[in-house]
């Protein structure tokens, strides 16, 4: 067998690697090789393997055999290529070491800069830099740095301060002086001997002088982070596996930090905001990578460089043009000139907001660089929704503008508009959020604005909590800018105006104060920042698509999203329907392109228009009489619901499902109001609420509830069907097509299901007899229990339709509780038990068996069998995936998915396709 090579090496124009070797590599290192073949100038380097660092996870923290002899002779080759050597006392060779994992996880993990540096080969480095400054600059950021992160030396939590940052700061005060680099050599030196005495002191260890010594620990910690609680946190986040590891990047340092022909900066290829097809980014001269991304001075905008550099400029977008042809996507581009030299440190597709998801893939499919699956495949479907979120209401903003509330304005990093209340702590906004939870019960919750300085990947929890962030420091790809587009929230970063004081828990901008709990909005479409909570008016395709308020031709936006979405039809296989049960909710599902109604719970419809009482007084009927009368009252009723749909749907399939709630869910509970129920009943209270007490079950969702109703009780379906079909027939006689189907809900046994089915046939004929008018409808039956899926050859006699419910299946499967596991569920997540919440995606391993034995045993009788699912997974991407790949004929989900579910199932297709 082969040796398995753990060790590849990038520079001189050539790379071992490739960008095909993602999964080996990292994306770094993958990209870093590529860029070496095209012939951009990358520092050279070697990229150690991903596998190799899953093998040091799985053996305590050894190397593979092999892995060190080969550093050993990569370094040695970059040393050739660089003509210096690592460690020398004249003209040393410094290094990088940075992470990089299959799937990019920007500042989640670690890197370490300048390593090769210690009291001696930093006086060969200012002679070889012929700056004495950069090189003690050079250094004291290496010791800050390697302390940080390798010693560990960096404070856990937000509350807690850097040793370093506060020794720097004593400094810089004790100088008079702003910026770190107003600080002269003499500062520097003292600088690095305090921050060594503070290793010393906190570590309980010398700082290691010795370069290869300070090149392991640099790699083991780069290793290290792939486990870090905010990389476990943002892999949950973002689905991303743990199993995958991180590659680890050792790189010749180039220096950004050698005076004033000399910078760093990161770039975009198009705007990642807008998509505006302009170069887009942000850099500082005279400094390292790190200064940008921290925030911690604020970067200039990238069309100053050409000014400042002309000729670096050129380079750089000639490089990036070309980086972004041959990859044929966005890229995020990290760059460094030293002394007029230019340097490519690094390039990945870039992350960008759903907007500019959008109009890049449009763009480039315009250009001929992509073709239409390929522009399909470039959004995430989720990131659809961001297009259907909300903005300020106009007038209102105007009014805030006049009235002053407008105090302040920073970088419109992430847009959109949110109001919340105001929280100054990543740990605050989470608990903020979870309080307003729980006061919103099923309205929608208050909003929580996470103010900061600027944000750090520990931050990450607390990001996600928030509807909005808002930073003082910062450019557009600082962390909180970068990692707020990921998640589509709205972000206003680098507002130098506001003056945060952590300590009181407020900040002040333009005269007013505002405290932590302060309701603040913001706009990350303008940058805007005002005071109180602002009304929000709707996207522009909500308004084209569902109110109307804006005509199709006005919205550049909806045309273009209209466009993308007929080519995801034009290209996936299943349908997609969806869940509603009024006629408003179907009709803006079919605007935003449901091809029918998957699921119409009839049990919704109960609720509203005064009707609650007839049902109270069917369910209290002591006698079938009783029961018959109630329902008299309701069917007229449930028939004009149901023409009213019908008419939306105009022809359309509809899924209606016989009743399924737990009947006592309807009863009232307190005894004031079963006091009065009784009143408008005309029966003792007492008996009342001994019916009640008899219908009450101690396990709801296993009791007596889906068709174990209509079985008992079949005046109900018999109503039910009734009205279905007369509503039919009058849509019919009005001219409208209709296309009933009837679905029978919680079926765990056949003869469940004959029964009902019984009882539909019987009342179709009835009404067809009675009115003289016959058309075609289905019966089919919900997939929500383990026990149908099992059996699902029998079920499949007398269902001409599945549908699966997997929210019932995913309880049933797993013994969980739909309503009571979330608090669990959370800790499972948070502690790896799960990787996801199975009610969010379909379990592939087991509740997805279920579903594939359900399709093959229903097929196998029934070869025609059309399928459908309609639990909250139709309108999960990975979920309608997994549907996809079992032949599903249709999802369908909420309204507002139905874009998300339509993108979801073209790139299914286009998967399926590939494979
Ligand atoms: C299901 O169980 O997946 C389903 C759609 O039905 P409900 O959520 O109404 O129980
Ligand atoms: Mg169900």
């Amino acid at each position: 067998m082969a040796k398995e090579k753990y060790v590849y090496s990038f520079g001189g124009g050539k790379a071992e690697g490739s960008k095909e070797m993602r999964d080996t590599l990292g994306g770094k290192g993958a990209g870093l090789a590529e860029m070496t073949n095209i012939g951009i100038p990358v520092p050279p380097g070697f990229t150690i393997t991903t596998d190799a660092c899953v093998y040091y996870f799985r053996n305590d923290g050894k190397y593979p055999g092999g892995l060190e002899n080969e550093v050993v002779a990569a370094l040695a080759g970059l040393e050739k290529e660089m003509g210096c050597e690592f460690g020398a006392t004249e003209n040393p060779l410094l290094v990088s070491v940075r992470s990089g994992g299959a799937v990019s996880m920007p500042g989640m993990m670690d890197t370490v800069l300048n390593i090769g540096l210690n009291d001696e080969t930093v006086a060969g480095l200012a002679r070889a830099m012929d700056d004495e400054r950069a090189a003690w600059d050079s250094y004291r950021r290496f010791v800050q740095m390697y302390g940080d992160v390798v010693l560990g030396l960096r404070p856990e939590s937000d509350a807690e301060v850097d040793p370093f940052e506060v020794t720097i700061e004593k400094m810089k005060k004790e100088r008079g002086v702003e910026y770190d680099v107003d600080l002269g050599v003499e500062d520097l030196k003292g600088l690095v001997a305090s921050f060594k005495a503070a290793v010393k002191e906190k570590a309980g260890k010398e700082f290691p002088s010795e370069p290869l010594e300070q090149l392991r620990g640099a790699i083991d910690s780069v290793f290290d982070s792939w486990d870090n609680p905010r990389a476990v946190a943002y892999r949950q986040i973002n689905g991303i596996s743990d199993d995958a590891g991180t590659g680890v990047n050792v790189q010749a340092m180039v220096f950004g930090n050698t005076g004033d022909d000399s910078g760093t900066g990161v770039a975009f290829t198009r705007n990642p905001a807008t998509g505006e097809p302009a170069f887009y980014g942000e850099y500082l001269m005279n400094a390292q990578g790190e200064d940008v991304v921290a925030g911690t001075r604020t970067p200039k905008p990238i069309e100053k460089l050409k000014e400042e550099k002309p000729a670096i400029y050129e380079q750089l977008v000639g490089a990036s043009a070309k980086l972004e042809t041959h990859f044929r996507d966005l890229q995020d581009i990290e760059f460094t000139f030293e002394k007029g030299r230019l340097w490519l440190l690094q390039t990945r597709g870039g992350k960008r907001t759903g907007l500019a998801a959008l109009v890049i893939a449009m763009a480039m499919v315009d250009e001929g660089l992509i073709n239409r699956d390929e522009a399909l495949m470039m959004m995430e479907p989720d990131q659809l929704n961001q297009l259907l979120q909300p903005m300020f209401d106009p007038k209102a903003k105007a009014d805030a503008l006049v009235d002053g509330r407008v105090i302040a304005r920073g970088l419109n990093a992430g847009p959109g508009a949110a109001s919340g209340l105001v929280a100054f702590s990543a740990s605050r906004a989470e608990a903020m959020a979870r309080d307003a939870d729980a006061r919103a019960g099923e309205g929608e919750p208050e909003g929580v604005i996470l103010v900061r300085l600027e944000t750090s990947p520990e931050d990450i929890k607390g990001m996600k909590a928030s509807a909005g962030i808002l930073t003082a420091r910062g450019g557009m790809t600082s962390h909180a800018a970068l990692v707020a587009r990921q998640m589509g929230k709205v972000c206003v970063a680098g507002c130098e105006a506001l003056d945060i004081d952590y300590d009181k828990r407020q900040f002040e901008a333009k005269g007013a104060v505002v405290k932590e709990g302060d309701w603040l909005s913001i706009d990350g479409t303008t940058g805007e920042v005002i005071l109180g909570r602002l009304p929000t008016h709707p996207s522009e395709i909500v308004q084209v698509l569902v109110d109307e308020t804006m005509k199709p031709d006005d919205s550049e936006l909806y045309r273009k999203f209209a466009e993308y979405m007929g080519w995801a039809d034009a290209r996936r296989r299943m349908g997609v329907r969806t869940n509603a049960d009024q006629p408003d909710q179907s009709l803006t599902a079919i605007r935003f392109g449901a091809e029918g109604i998957g699921l119409c719970r009839t049990e919704h419809m109960f609720f509203g228009g005064g009707r609650i009482d007839a049902v109270r007084r069917m369910i209290l009927a002591e006698t079938e009489e009783e029961r018959r009368a109630a329902l008299a009252v309701i069917e007229p009723m449930q028939r004009d619901d149901f023409a009213g749909i019908f008419e939306v749907m105009a022809g359309r399939p509809v899924t209606i499902r016989t009743l399924d709630p737990p009947l006592h869910e309807f009863l009232p509970h307190d005894d004031e109001a079963l006091a009065e129920l009784a009143g408008d009943m005309g029966v003792p209270a007492e008996k009342l609420k001994a019916k009640v007490a008899e219908l009450s079950e101690s396990n709801p969702m296993l009791g007596h509830r889906g068709c174990r109703l209509g079985v008992v009780y079949p005046e109900i379906t018999e109503m039910q069907a009734r009205a279905i079909f007369e509503a039919a027939v009058d849509c019919i006689e009005r001219g409208i097509d209709v296309k009933p189907e009837i679905m029978i809900p919680l079926v765990g046994h056949v003869n469940e299901l004959a029964d009902q089915t019984r009882v539909v046939r019987r009342v179709y004929r009835e009404v067809a007899d009675e009115t003289g008018v016959e058309f075609e409808y289905l019966v089919g039956t919900m997939i929500e229990l383990p026990r149908a899926a099992l059996t699902a050859d029998e079920v499949a006699r007398e269902a001409e339709f599945f549908s699966f419910g997997t929210n019932d299946l995913t309880q049933t499967c797993y013994g969980l509780s739909r309503d009571d596991a979330g608090p669990f569920l959370l800790y499972y997540i948070d502690h790896g038990i799960l990787k996801d919440d199975p009610f969010q995606t379909v379990d592939a391993a087991g509740v997805g068996l279920l579903m594939e034995i359900g399709v093959e045993r229903g097929r196998a009788t029934r070869p025609d069998l059309k399928v459908g699912i309609c639990g909250e997974h139709g309108g999960d991407p990975r979920s309608i995936e997994i549907c996809d790949r079992l032949g599903l004929d249709y999802v369908s989900c909420s309204p507002y998915r139905v874009p998300i579910a339509r993108l979801a199932a073209a790139q299914a297709t286009i998967r399926s396709e590939k494979t």
